[in-house]
């Protein structure tokens, strides 16, 4: 397998996210904003166990439908399959609808407790801490953007502020994305069973 940049070369020659299972789905988490627009990619392994942050992007100053658009390309230069779903804030409908018709799959308004919503992210840390990122919450290493910033990295700084995180307060919007992602695919039935487990 040919490496380029951090890229590899798939089979038929199309650059691929190393990180990327092209046999397992593929999920968008969206937090909308003019200013502060986040796009997560993200990735649950096939037995809902694990679930891996495969890549951030972050836009600022255009419309929901550039936003989506630009994610597209993203989205098919890293060599991702067809989309499966996703989840985003559930106060903009016509966000939801922009990155709808864009990725030709619903994303959904995922309403919820915004401190429930975290509760559940850190449950999910503390899996990845206690199985050594066997189970739980994964993050790939990525290096500069598609877009010429370290998005990746903002995201993971937003992490790091995470313990003393007060929901609505310092930078989270990427942590908002993942938020809505996690409450709604955990409201799927097998992935609550496994929830029940840790
Ligand atoms: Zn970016």
């Amino acid at each position: 397998m040919k490496i380029t940049g951090e890229l590899c070369c798939g089979d038929e020659g199309m650059l691929i996210d190393p990180y990327y299972s092209p046999e397992n789905s593929i999920y968008l988490g969206v937090d909308f904003g003019w200013k502060n627009n986040a796009i997560l990619w993200l990735q649950p392994s096939a037995d809902h166990e694990k679930l891996q942050v495969l890549y951030v992007h972050y836009q600022a100053f255009r419309t929901n439908e550039e936003n989506a658009k630009i994610a597209l390309k993203i989205h098919q230069a890293r060599g991702y399959g067809q989309l499966s779903g996703g989840a985003g804030d559930p106060s903009k409908p016509e966000a939801l609808r922009s990155y709808s018709q864009v990725f030709g799959v619903e994303i959904v308004g995922q309403s919820g407790r915004v401190d429930a919503g975290h509760e559940l992210v850190k449950q999910w840390l503390k899996a990845a801490t206690l199985t050594k990122g066997e189970s739980g919450l994964t993050f790939a290493k990525v290096g500069k953007c598609a877009c010429g910033e370290y998005c990746y990295r903002r995201f993971l700084g937003e992490f790091n502020l995470y313990r003393e995180h007060v929901p609505g307060t310092g930078p989270h919007h990427g942590l908002d994305g993942l938020r809505y992602f996690l409450t709604w695919w955990v409201g799927l039935n097998e992935v609550r069973r496994f929830l029940h487990s840790i």
